[in-house]
């Protein structure tokens, strides 16, 4: 236990733990939601028992119930070794993960205006771990750091050169973490190194981003400025004209409004008019439902014609790798999608397509597919943990 390994991932409204051993196995997990509302709760993973919070419950109140709940049961029984914090946004400040001192708060604090809901909870996270355990050293692990290696021609818009050296108006990228990991999964898995490793990498979960990878680095992504651009999501838009914004305003909706419907009434659950939730969506279309048998359609060719653009940025491709809950989990979306690409050569193999990859280590290609396609189940905790024991042993 005394190796141990603490991850705290800190959402707008949430807040997730995960307690590593010094071998990577995963001792507990548990989380809270519905922070700053009325009705906050809480949870240990595998265990029935709710963990009463006080209305309105801080992320810090919530941190503190949950490491009491983890105590009391005997599932944590020392202070964790060290400490690793997801923290949305980087900016250009934090090019790789850093060991937190007051400084590192500070610039996180500094890239707030470009994350208003997160960095702000993240730092609130490291302040109330650095009570709970002011000997234990924090770590603070990046969304935004792995796609700092985008080259200006990916990562700049096509706007007055001010807006960035003013205003930082770039794109960032997000789902680092997750991309980082398919990186470094996909190499081990095809009996390579990450370094002579290039994919494209698909994180399709409640948010989406693509990631094109050469060489192990990120040199082009789907998110931008803010985890708005991109792919079509659960709730989130994806790409829109900008002239949207404009045209709107002259049917009297707000600023505020659109930004209220475009992260959070789109996407799947704006195409669909029903949910955002990708299994009921391919139930409904199962029974005839075709407003969502259309937002899969959608999901789908946005996520092709992507795939097709990633290609522009690599000079050779190792795999294509489908990850997230969507993407691990539906077979229907990842035939859906190959099947727009057919003039490029994916191949599926419907048997291992329908079996997630499980038979082979994740392979869901034919032999005759001219590149190799993986599911590969993410795990951004454990990068966490990895970059959190790796900063710390190294004081
Ligand atoms: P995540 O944000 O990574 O937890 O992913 C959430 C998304 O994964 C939701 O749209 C879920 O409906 C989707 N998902 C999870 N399991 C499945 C499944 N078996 N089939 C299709 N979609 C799934």
């Amino acid at each position: 236990m005394k190796q141990s390994v603490l991850v705290v991932n800190c959402g707008s409204s949430s807040l997730k733990l995960a307690l590593f051993d010094e071998n990577e196995n995963e001792l507990a997990s548990a989380k809270a939601e519905r922070l700053n509302e009325t009705d906050a709760f809480a949870g240990i993973d595998g265990d029935n028992l709710t963990i009463a919070l006080p209305a309105g419950a801080s992320h810090r109140q919530a941190l503190q119930a949950l490491v009491t709940a983890l105590r009391e049961r005997q599932l944590m029984t020392d202070a964790p070794a060290s400490v690793g914090h997801r923290v949305v946004h980087g900016g250009e400040t934090f090019r790789e993960a850093v060991l937190v001192n007051n400084s590192v708060i500070k610039g996180i604090n500094r890239c707030a205006g470009l994350a208003p809901l997160h960095n702000p909870v993240n730092i609130a996270g490291i302040e109330a771990t650095g009570e709970l355990f002011p000997d234990t050293p924090q770590v603070a692990v990046f969304d935004t750091a792995y796609h700092q290696t985008l080259a200006p021609r990916a990562y700049l818009y096509a706007l007055p050169e001010a807006y960035y050296r003013d205003w930082s108006v770039r794109r960032y990228g997000f789902h680092g973490i997750s991309h980082f990991f398919m990186a470094n999964e996909a190499a081990r898995r095809l009996g390579k190194t990450p370094a002579t490793t290039s994919i494209i990498s698909a994180h399709l979960g409640n948010g989406c981003s693509i990631c094109a990878i050469k060489d192990g680095l990120s040199v082009d992504t789907s998110m931008g400025l803010t985890p708005l651009e991109g792919l079509v999501m659960g709730t989130r838009s994806g790409d829109v004209d900008p002239g949207l914004f404009e045209y709107l305003s002259t049917q009297g909706v707000s600023l505020k409004e659109v930004h209220k419907v475009l992260n959070h009434e789109s996407g799947l659950l704006g195409i669909s008019g029903q949910t955002n939730d990708m299994r009921t969506l391919c139930d409904l279309a199962d029974h005839g439902h075709e407003p969502s048998a259309l937002a899969i359609e959608i999901f789908c060719f946005r996520l092709a014609k992507y795939v097709g653009a990633m290609m522009a940025s690599l000079s050779h491709l190792d795999a294509l790798v489908f990850t997230g809950g969507i993407g691990e989990n539906s077979s229907r979306v990842r035939k859906k999608t190959l099947s727009h690409l057919g003039l490029l050569g994916f191949n599926l193999d419907t048997d291992m397509n329908e079996h997630h990859g499980g038979y082979t280590d994740g392979r869901i290609d034919t032999a005759d597919s001219r590149f190799p396609v993986l599911v590969i189940p993410t795990n951004e905790e454990l990068v966490i943990a990895r970059e959190a024991r790796r900063l710390a042993t190294s004081i």
